[in-house]
């Protein structure tokens, strides 16, 4: 979800549903921080937003489909829409690929 001064984008709403459920935690997210802004500290630096070719270029590239995806590039994209789980790509969990996966893990951990 990104917020604007004046409109909100939001990528993983199921249905009007999850939307409304959605608005609905936001809207109280945004009420509890301005009945808090007293005591809150405004942070005005910029986020690193993580793209599909970022996430890709740490992913083992080979497209052996372990992770039920039809290529390194899907499972990417589905990585960070929150539709797939870093432990399903096994082969990033071998020696040869700690680096990438902390970078992963690190980079998602972040956008919690
Ligand atoms: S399991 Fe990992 S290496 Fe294999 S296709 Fe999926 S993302 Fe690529």
């Amino acid at each position: 979800m990104v917020l604007y001064p004046q409109s909100l984008t939001m990528a993983k709403a199921v249905d009007r549903a999850d939307a409304r459920q959605v608005l609905e935690w936001l809207k109280d997210l945004i009420n509890g921080t301005w009945e808090n802004r007293d005591s809150v500290t405004p942070n005005y630096e910029k986020k690193i937003r993580p793209s599909v070719p970022q996430f890709y270029s740490w992913l083992p590239r080979t497209n052996c489909r372990e992770c039920g995806e039809a290529s390194c590039w899907a499972f990417a994209a589905m990585l960070l829409t929150g539709k797939q789980s870093i432990e399903n790509c096994r082969p990033l969990f071998t020696p040869e690929y700690v680096k990438e996966r902390e970078a992963i893990t690190g980079v998602l951990d972040a956008l919690l």
